[in-house]
């Protein structure tokens, strides 16, 4: 039984895949795509030898070393061209860190892959990388668990180079169309925390007046969008 979080990575996993899990720490989601029979084999990659003795563990426990191999390495070296890897899933770390892992893995990539993507912060980076490598976003899901909001960004090779806006980069594009209830609390507290920043430079005497505008500004983007 998958987090919600992890369903909803798992949902964009498509039947017959050969999946990469990069930072796979107990190996849970290619055990359960496995397990339900979905994927056709699954690489779960870990640096850390902790996870990676976590995801052995697992692998072996549910005797999926057929179809599931752990490998210690770092971020895209954990894909070996035989695996013949065709989704690629980087979920619960920062955007920054995804960002680092995809750019500086890019040697490991052949573009044909599917990128499912969950960072836990700094989605714009992550959107932003995607779009300057030839990605185009074909779904975003946002969904809020045990009192974090987790968005999830599915990206596959574009055929025509696209380009954000700086609203879609920083919202999601998808999202931004859809703007449920979570993506509103999300901006709404973003927002307040804005507020309470500004509060508090303009209370000290010496805050530079173009900083202040800067996030005035923020906070007036995303006051459309919560609207
Ligand atoms: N992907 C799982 C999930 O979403 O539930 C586990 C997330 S866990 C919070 C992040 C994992 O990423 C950690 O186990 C960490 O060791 C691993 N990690 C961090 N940087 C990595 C890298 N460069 N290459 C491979 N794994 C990495």
């Amino acid at each position: 039984h998958l987090s919600n979080r992890l369903q909803t990575v798992a949902d964009f996993v498509k039947p017959g895949a050969r999946l990469a899990d990069i930072g796979s720490d107990h190996a849970y989601l290619p055990v359960h795509l496995a397990k339900q029979g979905v994927i056709q084999a699954a690489v779960a990659g870990e640096v850390v030898k902790g996870p990676y003795h976590n995801a052995v563990s697992e692998i072996d426990g549910e005797q999926l070393n057929a179809v599931i191999t752990a490998r210690l390495a770092d971020g895209l070296a954990a894909i070996q061209p035989d695996d013949q890897i065709d989704t690629i899933v980087i979920a619960g770390m920062g955007g920054t860190l995804i960002t680092n892992i995809l750019e500086s893995g890019k040697a490991h990539l052949t573009h044909h892959e599917r990128l499912i993507l969950q960072p836990n912060v700094g989605e714009d980076h992550v959107r932003r990388w995607l779009q300057d490598n030839h990605y185009q976003i074909v779904a975003e899901r946002i969904l809020a668990e045990d009192g974090h909001i987790y968005e999830i960004i599915v990206a596959d090779p574009a055929e025509h180079a696209v380009k954000y806006s700086a609203a879609e980069l920083k919202f999601g594009p998808f999202l931004l169309q859809e703007k449920s209830p979570v993506l509103k609390t999300k901006w709404r507290s973003e927002q307040t925390r804005l507020q309470q920043v500004i509060q508090t430079m303009k209370q000290a005497k010496n805050a530079p007046e173009a900083k202040i505008q800067e996030f005035e500004q923020e906070c007036q983007q995303i006051q459309e969008v919560i609207l």
